[in-house]
């Protein structure tokens, strides 16, 4: 049964905005904790975002430890057991080896993957409510953030008062703005994606396909369809590509990838064209008085490598864990930390996006990024799981 707003309460222990995939989970693994939780979300549940779905090892890793991974099979999400990557047209199969408790990895329908982790938040006794929008911070004598001024659907201001206000609100995060959370990493390279769903297409698992300067891939996701995709340095779509999507999408999948754009083009598009302009890397400030940020809101990398989900559902878990802890140094720990587990892919996301390599210095960039895949995996995989 869906939480009514009205019955949000004068004050919680912490306030998380936005419930997708970081902030979804943080509730959560608070909850779980014990921890008095108020999630709101400006949109309705289960709606659809911008995504092209890939979760890498780390994600599955966590998704298994917080025993949600059942519901994933569920829902009719095909297992990933290879990736392939395509070096303009030569292939490289990798199988994905079991180890740290995943054999598989999956690429859920974000219509399936939120609303799963904030159901799991209500379920550990967090309170959702949707139609709810951040409009303000509030801030005591000190100028520590305290709480929150929210509206709901009747557009009546509400002040509800938390020591912990996280900020799980995404790249554009208000929270990060009014608490002037400040960028210390800045990652200038920008892809532009294309994609859509297609229905039909024979998917034995992820497939990475790189020629010239672009990219392409494929990504079996919920319901047999798969995704497929094209990524464009972001200045070739602005000058040429954004003003048709469909005409684009098929001419650089044709570029990229000869015989998958031959069979997409057969098959036809099952969903809309969705376009992503591109937005620069940044790594802002994590945590101040009163105040933390998850997931985009608080580091955001290109989508080219597809490891933001892994991400945020990383960080939910560093960050709750603080959180917990309730102090200055325990948030200045999950900074540190997110930062060591991070910092490499972000500069390695970086050079992908530039494309300004050669096929053997990309394969040296996906094996480094590989190697710190396995690193945040292993680290996931070695903390203590809480997963009811
Ligand atoms: C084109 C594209 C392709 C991508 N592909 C992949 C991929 O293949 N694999 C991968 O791992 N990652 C991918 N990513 C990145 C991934 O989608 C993000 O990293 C991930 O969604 C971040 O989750 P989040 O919860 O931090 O933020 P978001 O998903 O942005 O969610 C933020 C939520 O906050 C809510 N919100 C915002 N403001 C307010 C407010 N004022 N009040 C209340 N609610 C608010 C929003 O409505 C939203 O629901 C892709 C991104 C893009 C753009």
């Amino acid at each position: 049964m869906a939480f009514d707003p009205a019955l949000m309460k004068s004050s919680y222990d912490v306030v998380v905005v936005g419930a997708r995939a970081a902030g979804a989970a943080t509730a959560m693994l608070l909850a779980r904790r014990g921890v008095r939780v108020l999630l709101v979300e400006q949109g309705a549940r289960g709606a659809d975002t911008l995504s092209t779905l890939a979760l890498m090892r780390g994600g599955v890793v966590q998704l298994s430890r917080w025993g949600l991974l059942d519901a994933i099979r569920a829902s009719g999400t095909p297992r990933v057991q290879k990736t392939t990557f395509h070096y303009a047209g030569t292939p490289l199969e990798v199988r994905i080896k079991p180890r740290d408790g995943v054999d598989a990895l999956y690429a859920p329908r974000r219509t399936v993957l939120d609303p799963l982790l904030a159901d799991a938040a209500a379920a550990a006794g967090a309170d959702v409510a949707y139609h709810v929008r951040l409009v303000d911070v509030t801030r005591d004598a000190s100028g520590r953030v305290d709480g929150v001024v929210v509206e709901g659907a009747d557009r009546v201001p509400r002040t509800i008062q938390a020591p912990l206000v996280i900020g799980a609100d995404g790249l554009h995060s208000m929270v990060a703005k009014q608490v002037g959370a400040q960028p210390y990493q800045v990652g200038p390279h920008v892809t532009a994606v294309i994609y859509t769903l297609v229905r039909g297409l024979v998917a034995d698992g992820y497939h990475w396909h790189y020629a010239g300067a672009a990219s392409a891939g494929q990504i079996p996701t919920t319901g047999d369809d798969v995704l497929v995709f094209v990524s464009i340095p972001r200045d070739r779509f602005m000058r040429e590509l954004r003003f048709d999507l469909e005409g684009s999408f098929h001419a650089v999948l044709r570029e990229v990838a000869p015989s998958l754009g031959a069979a997409v083009q057969l098959l036809g598009a099952a969903a809309p064209f969705r376009g992503f302009a591109g937005h620069e890397g940044v790594v802002r400030q994590a945590w101040g008085a009163g105040w933390a940020l998850v997931g985009d809101a608080g580091y955001f990398k290109d989508p080219l490598t597809a490891h933001g989900i892994t991400d945020a559902l990383r960080d939910a878990e560093l960050l709750a864990r603080a959180a917990e802890r309730g102090t200055d140094e325990a948030l200045a720990d999950y900074q540190a930390v997110r930062d060591d587990l991070s910092m490499r892919l972000f500069w390695i996301t970086d050079e992908i996006a530039s494309f300004a390599w050669d096929m053997p210095r990309l394969q040296t960039l996906h094996k480094a990024m590989s190697e710190e895949m396995a690193r945040e995996a292993r680290y996931l995989n070695e903390l203590d799981a809480v997963t009811a």
